[in-house]
């Protein structure tokens, strides 16, 4: 992919992230990593008006290259593509349903199954810290730990992927269960999974999905041959 490709993917990322219910106005900001560090939506710049070449180059010190300010959370996505090098994307949105519950400043639990697809047995909720400062990427960063998503107190959420399409399909995820979470809350306490189910789940997440099915076919037809 080019350098004008990823830009130009980021954002088309942005604007579906404001679809509806997922994000308004400038609020969230999107990411990808290029070469040493990572390309980023400019701050508070309407996505509709966003172009290519308003997208800024933040390096792997943190020096933006531009000629906007990277969006004001630069830090935590700087710091994501630093701490983990399998991330090469990173979405932050303000959705209703993921930021209501995230004003409780609690843990998603397993209520659901599919909370095993943010990578483990709840979502985390990073403690609140002033949006854009380092306090903020560090909690985000430890709520983020063997986890593709967290939900950020009083703000919202962050999710990771190795792609701008697995990120902003996490995001739609998380935000549908904790749709689901709120709704269950709403009529009664919600029954968690134990840990031990949840592993299991884990462990069948490894291999769910056509690429798995095809590889084991693959792998059948061969030694039928
Ligand atoms: P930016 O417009 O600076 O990306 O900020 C939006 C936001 O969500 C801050 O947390
Ligand atoms: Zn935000």
């Amino acid at each position: 992919m080019t350098e004008l490709q990823l830009r130009k993917q980021i954002i088309a990322t942005a604007l579906a992230m404001n679809s509806p219910g997922i994000n308004r106005g400038t609020s969230g900001n999107v990411s990808a990593r290029w070469k040493s560090g990572c390309l980023i939506t400019p701050s508070g710049l309407r996505y509709e008006d966003t172009r290519p070449s308003d997208i800024v180059f933040v390096d792997s010190r943190g020096n933006a290259r531009g000629k906007r300010p990277p969006s004001s959370e630069w830090r935590f996505h700087h710091d994501i593509y630093r701490s983990r090098t399998d991330t090469c994307a990173v979405v932050h949105t303000h959705s209703s349903f993921a930021t209501s519950l995230a004003c409780l400043g609690k843990d998603v639990p397993a209520f659901h199954y599919m909370v095993a697809v943010t990578g483990g047995d709840s979502i985390r909720c990073a403690p609140y810290a002033t949006f854009g400062t380092q306090q903020l990427s560090t909690n985000a960063l430890k709520a983020l730990n063997n986890r593709k998503a967290c939900l950020l107190a009083n703000h919202g959420m962050i999710t990771t992927g190795k792609t701008l399409d697995d990120a902003l399909a996490l995001t739609v995820e998380v935000e549908a269960l904790c749709e689901q979470y709120w709704r269950a809350l709403q009529v009664g306490k919600p029954a968690i999974l134990s840990a031990k189910e949840m592993r299991t789940v884990l462990k069948k997440f490894a291999s769910y999905g056509q690429s798995s099915t095809i590889t084991a076919r693959r792998k059948s037809k061969t030694k039928s041959r």
